[in-house]
């Protein structure tokens, strides 16, 4: 029986976490659960799962919390990231953004297994979380990208290229100039995946790719990483080799695949699951980075180091909330991150602080600049 703990419970990716638990109540125990601020929901899954610890980021939601679950130990603020994870053997980090950081490296001191949804955390703490990693703990991806890159490298001891795919959003094949017009709702409706609204924003912008280069290149140790356009998301990416030959992984596009994966890794556990029905149309487009400038940005930002990627990320952060309330438009959001990376001074980021503070500052200046609009 392992024992896990869900951080983002009431997300996309925590419900289709709890959903293989639902399923394999022989192999799973829930210990932790904790989100940002939705107590009913919250709670409700909390009974489901006779959870013993549980958390809330938003500490004025914690007395509610408390009252509703008198029977659990429960969180607030950042211990919701950290010690509702204390009995877990396997942690999901399901939150969203930069705040994530905070849980892996706590969930890594501790010695567990992170299975690791949140990718801000490893874009913009990549290094500090690599440093961790060497004391202790294991990471295995979850990302469906990075689930493929280390499906395929199983077995394998060396390999010459990450080739990750990009569905290309909703937006692909709309012409540029319409781009600025884009509304969120048009903006959060993703063709293949149904997932919250910052990821559907930033696969929109194709920023999600971007963010998931940076992700590769510390989850795989690589800078050789390219991206190409499969629209429909069978082939979840592909590794070649140093005799050419390329292996890829494909499936039904389902973030349930590669979230058991990483809970019943090393096997590929029984699942109910959609069959492809073969043969399938499948293509491949060569990326248009006029258009979608975002990968371009952060392959700049891999090759900068040192805060390039933490202020890509705080800036992309400020500016797709400030799109979702409708302070900047669509084409505004990669422009925003654009400029944040050539205001700020280039430095090292040496300590988990240092990624915060930065973090922090980033954000805020971005939002506040643009709020009253
Ligand atoms: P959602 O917006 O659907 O869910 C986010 C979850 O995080 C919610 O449970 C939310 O709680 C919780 N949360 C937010 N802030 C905090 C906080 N400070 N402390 C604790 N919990 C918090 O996001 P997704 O599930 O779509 O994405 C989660 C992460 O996984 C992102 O980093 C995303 O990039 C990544 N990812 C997602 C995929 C997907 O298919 N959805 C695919 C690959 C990666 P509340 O409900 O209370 O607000
Ligand atoms: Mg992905």
């Amino acid at each position: 029986m392992k024992n896990i703990a869900v951080l983002g419970c009431t997300g996309s990716i925590g419900r289709q976490t709890l959903d293989i638990v639902r399923s394999n109540p022989d192999k799973y125990r829930i210990t932790g659960l904790s989100c940002g601020s939705r107590v009913t929901e919250l709670v409700g899954l909390s009974r489901e799962f006779s959870c013993k610890n549980v958390g809330i980021y938003d500490s004025e939601k914690y007395a509610d919390l408390k009252s509703l679950l008198p029977n659990a130990n429960v969180f607030q603020g950042d211990d919701a990231l950290t010690s509702v994870i204390d009995d877990a053997d396997t942690v999901v980090i399901a939150v969203v953004g930069m705040i994530g950081l905070k849980a892996v490296l706590y969930a890594l001191e501790k010695g567990k297994t992170v299975a690791l949804a949140n990718k801000e955390s490893l874009v913009a703490g990549g290094s500090i979380v690599t440093e961790q990693l060497k004391r202790g703990g294991k990471l295995y991806p979850v990302d469906s990208e990075h689930s493929a890159v280390w499906q395929c490298l199983q077995g394998e001891n060396d390999f010459s290229r990450i080739i990750l795919t990009a569905s290309g959003g909703p937006f692909y094949f709309t012409p540029q100039s319409q781009l600025c017009g884009v509304t969120p709702e048009q903006a959060v409706k993703h063709p293949n995946w149904s997932m919250g609204k910052k990821i559907s924003v930033d696969s929109a912008t194709m920023m999600n790719k971007g963010l998931e280069i940076i992700e590769a290149r510390w989850l795989f140790n690589t800078t050789n990483i390219d991206y190409v356009i499969h629209p429909e998301s069978i082939v979840h990416s592909m590794v070649e080799f140093r005799d050419g030959s390329i292996k890829a992984q494909a499936g039904f596009p389902d973030m349930r695949l590669p979230i058991q994966y990483a809970l019943s890794y090393p096997e590929h556990a029984d699942r109910n699951f959609t069959p492809l029905s073969l043969p399938l149309e499948l293509r491949f487009f060569p990326p248009d980075e006029n258009k979608f400038p975002a990968p371009k940005l952060a392959k700049q930002a891999i090759i900068s180091g040192g805060n390039s990627a933490a202020v890509l990320n705080a800036a992309n952060e400020a500016a797709v909330a400030l799109f979702l309330q409708r302070k900047v438009s669509f084409t505004d959001i990669v422009q925003i991150v654009e400029d944040a990376i050539s205001a700020e001074p280039h430095c090292e980021l040496k300590t988990a602080d240092d990624v915060f503070e930065t973090h922090n500052r980033v954000y805020e200046k971005i939002y506040l600049k643009y709020r009253g609009q």
